[in-house]
């Protein structure tokens, strides 16, 4: 076969359609943002490629080190929470296990609260612990005893506010001014507040979280949950507003691979102008169900930061009520079943919901139920917690007196008071 490269057409069926000479006209404008997809990135020369800067969002490099879908999400998340830079990993539980490897070394101490994220403690029992990095569990409700913890070793504090499953909410500016005091990091797991609540980077709420203002160093955000808020998109962030801190993160995020599929980053910028609204409802709901378990007598407690009588009531109202009446919560709560029902009954009432569906997570529109085995989740039965056994709730989007009804009748048919 004779070539001429001079004269030849490209092949209309390969390299014809690979190469294509059109080019659609651009500035479309629409609603959603486009959908970047890519590996590979093109360089006009290799002289462009050998000057290219990976490190911030001046231009692209490769897939993983950006697109323009995913700078638009890590911009619009830093608006969210308040912070100055981005980096976008695989799932909730990435984010904080990113934060651990990019800031602990051989011989360092991370202090963790005995309320925090089940995985999170995981993650400390194990790879840190194999990497020679040690954890301590401190007491999330007396900033006390994690300042008596603190060691020159310890390099890391995780704040939690609420914390899981049991909800207390601790007095977080403490907490920081406490870590500020003897210059260590804190990071915040902010998927709770999820930046509407209260502010992480502005405490105090007294500025733009700027010099000055107090602020965790790290803010970590399990997208999976409220900003995804269709139960259908596993995704986290790791917001800073320090740009040594944030290159520090961003490196061991090149080293390791990370990165979140563009796809995925789109479904995310489609829920973000919802997520107030949704926020919103989804703690509407919780609140109204939370105050129909509270006129219940197999209700032994009930575990809201909103209600009072709440561990850590008054923290909540300090941090997110600026005004009374004006505080916002996520749509998850706890109920202490009394002590008189057996698990297997819990259980059955459980089994026996209806619109509530059993599973993890929480943030879409379906409402989830799940009973925790507290005793075995801390280090003690928490002197604040009544006995009995825990079931925790998360809202969904569904109209609250269908909820209601529906708790009603399983409570009815599976835990009848006497
Ligand atoms: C869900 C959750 C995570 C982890 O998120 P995934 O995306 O499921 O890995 C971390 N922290 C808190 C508080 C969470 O609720």
């Amino acid at each position: 076969m004779q070539y001429d490269t001079q004269r030849d057409a490209p092949h209309p069926h390969t390299t014809g359609l690979i190469h294509h000479p059109y080019k659609p006209p651009g500035d479309f404008q629409a609603p959603q943002p486009g959908v970047f997809k890519a590996s590979t990135v093109y360089f006009p020369t290799v002289a462009d490629m050998r000057r290219r800067e990976w490190k911030d969002k001046s231009a692209y490099t490769y897939g993983l080190h950006g697109t323009p879908t995913t700078y638009m999400l890590e911009e619009r998340l830093c608006s969210l929470e308040g912070g100055l830079q981005c980096v976008l990993v695989p799932s909730g539980l990435a984010a904080l296990a990113l934060v651990a490897l990019a800031v602990l070394k051989t011989g360092d101490e991370v202090l963790i609260p005995d309320n925090a994220y089940g995985p999170n403690k995981a993650l400390a029992e194990g790879e840190l612990r194999h990497f020679g990095i040690t954890h301590r569990y401190y007491d999330p409700m007396n900033p006390d005893d994690l300042s008596s913890q603190i060691t020159p070793r310890t390099r890391l504090v995780w704040l939690e506010a609420p914390g899981s499953v049991s909800m207390e909410f601790p007095d977080l500016p403490e907490m920081v001014r406490r870590c500020r005091e003897r210059g260590v990091l804190c990071a915040l797991d902010n998927t709770w507040g999820a930046g509407l609540a209260f502010k992480p980077f502005d405490l105090l709420a007294d500025g733009a979280g700027g010099e000055g203002s107090l602020a965790v160093d790290i803010s970590a955000h399990a997208l999976t949950k409220y900003p995804s808020g269709g139960g259908d998109v596993l995704m986290g962030s790791v917001i800073t507003r320090d740009p040594a801190l944030h290159l520090q993160i961003k490196l061991c995020h090149m080293r390791l691979g990370l990165g979140v599929a563009a796809n995925d980053a789109e479904a995310v910028l489609r829920s973000l102008p919802s997520m107030d609204l949704r926020y919103k409802a989804h703690d509407q709901t919780a609140r109204a169900l939370a105050a129909w378990w509270q006129a219940q007598p197999q209700c032994a407690q009930l575990m809201h930061p909103a209600f009072a009588g709440a561990p850590g009531h008054a923290h909540w109202q300090a941090l997110c009520e600026r005004e009374p009446g004006t505080g916002l919560a996520a749509g998850l709560f706890s109920v202490m079943i009394d002590a008189r029902f057996s698990q297997a009954q819990v259980d059955a009432f459980c089994d026996g919901l209806q619109l509530f569906k059993i599973g993890y997570s929480w943030g879409g529109p379906v409402s989830l139920v799940v009973p925790y085995d507290i005793a075995s989740m801390r280090q003690s039965w928490p002197v604040h917690l009544k006995p009995g056994t825990l079931v925790r709730f998360s809202t969904g989007l569904e109209f609250a007196k269908d909820l209601i009804s529906d708790l009603g009748q399983s409570l009815r048919a599976h835990l009848p008071w006497p």
